[in-house]
């Protein structure tokens, strides 16, 4: 089955047997807990819904298929999937590398919990450069965190090369794939462990439900991951997998659009005079744009630019456009606007934030599915007024 195909038929089969009534899409099972006719044996395998559900069963069928997994879990944020795999592969004692240029809560998650208080030491690091990974692995290094193409400066990391410079030293490599959604980039086909997601963003792509995903080949690794989702108990909710079900059906259709928005938004932002840079991998000026063409199939709906003015006029301007929601999170069918320094990123050292190029005027667009003149015809307004 090809991708859009998997996406709307993998784990939904209607129910035509035993008294079955055919549904088309799966139930949304609220049940708790589930009855048994025999002291011996769960119904149809389930016990209590913390540690199964039907539908949210689908729907990890569903995230394995985008992935070209063997397996998926489904969790209540992109967050709790994070710390499940921190808690299922790392003990006090242990080293983990990062990329530097994380989103700021994967950044908050390692360091003010598992590095400052559960002693698992965090170095953060260039991985634009796997040599920089292969400089900082030390004898207790267990994992690698990469997040590709990175929030909000659009820098990626050569998934490959890192993976082979880990296994040979038998560390686990976990990818964020949140901003290219499972379309335009299966992070395992290219040798990662774990793809990570927060599904919140593109997977169900209508700013209508928190959630996040794992998925992963290794079978001992997936027991490892399923059993911290039962006992720290993260779950998504049976009502958010039916969302991300009915979310995942439309995501090829969705980040087509999407990209091709973004590109026409950020061929337009460079082309204009008062714009200092523009952030976007499907751009030839961005500096990796040739490891871009060749580890994703497209580009992804995000684009992070600067204004050649002043820090006042960059807030203005996320103020003046009229399509773009000034408000936080991304990849819904609504575009959005904000400002990583003052908002997503604040959580981020202000010396770090200089240290990896973050500056404080930088603004991040999240193209939404609209018509593309429109957006355009918005972005241009707003230049207007904010730079006359
Ligand atoms: C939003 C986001 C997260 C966190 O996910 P939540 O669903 O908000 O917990 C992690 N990584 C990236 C790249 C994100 O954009």
């Amino acid at each position: 089955m090809k991708f859009e195909t998997r996406a709307i038929h993998v784990g939904e089969k209607p129910n035509l047997k035993d008294g079955g009534a055919g549904d088309v899409t799966v139930p949304i099972h609220l049940s708790t807990t589930f009855a048994r006719k025999d002291i011996d044996i769960p119904t149809a395998g389930y016990e209590y819904s913390r540690s199964g559900n039907p539908t949210r069963d689908a729907l990890e069928q569903r995230l394995a298929a985008l992935e070209n997994a063997r397996f998926g879990l489904a969790f209540a944020s992109g967050l709790a999937s994070e710390a499940t795999v921190a808690l299922s592969t790392l003990q006090a004692g242990d080293h983990m590398i990062a990329f530097d240029d994380l989103y700021g809560g994967s950044r908050r998650l390692f360091t003010r919990i598992f590095d400052e208080r559960f002693n698992v030491k965090v170095s953060y690091v260039d991985a634009r450069q796997p040599a920089n990974v292969a400089e900082a692995i030390r004898p207790n290094t267990r994992l690698i965190w990469l997040e590709t193409p990175s929030n909000p400066l659009m820098k990626l990391c050569d998934i490959a090369a890192i993976a082979e410079i880990a296994h040979a030293k038998d560390i686990l490599v976990a990818v964020d794939n949140t901003f290219a959604s499972s379309y335009f980039q299966n992070p395992l086909d290219a040798g990662a462990d774990i793809v990570m997601h927060s599904t919140t963003k593109y997977m169900n792509g209508h700013s209508d439900s928190i959630g996040g995903a794992l998925m992963m080949n290794d079978e001992a690794l997936h027991e490892k991951l399923k059993f911290t989702q039962n006992a720290a108990g993260s779950i998504l909710a049976p009502f958010d997998s039916y969302l991300l079900l009915r979310g995942t059906k439309t995501l090829a259709v969705r980040m087509r659009q999407h990209e091709a928005n973004a590109m026409a938004i950020a061929k337009y932002l460079e082309a204009h005079s008062r714009v200092k840079s523009v952030l976007y991998p499907g751009l030839e000026s961005h500096p990796q744009h040739d490891l871009a063409k060749r580890q994703m199939s497209g580009y992804g709906g995000m684009i992070s630019f600067e204004l050649d003015g002043t820090l006042e006029q960059a807030k203005r301007f996320t103020e003046s456009v009229r399509y773009f929601a000034l408000a936080e999170s991304l990849g819904g069918v609504e575009s959005l606007i904000e400002l990583p320094a003052v908002m997503t990123h604040a959580s981020v050292p202000p010396e770090e934030r200089r240290k990896i190029g973050l500056a404080d005027s930088l603004i991040r667009i999240s193209a939404g599915i609209e018509n593309v003149d429109d957006l355009l015809e918005d972005v241009e307004q707003a230049l207007k007024r904010v730079l006359a």
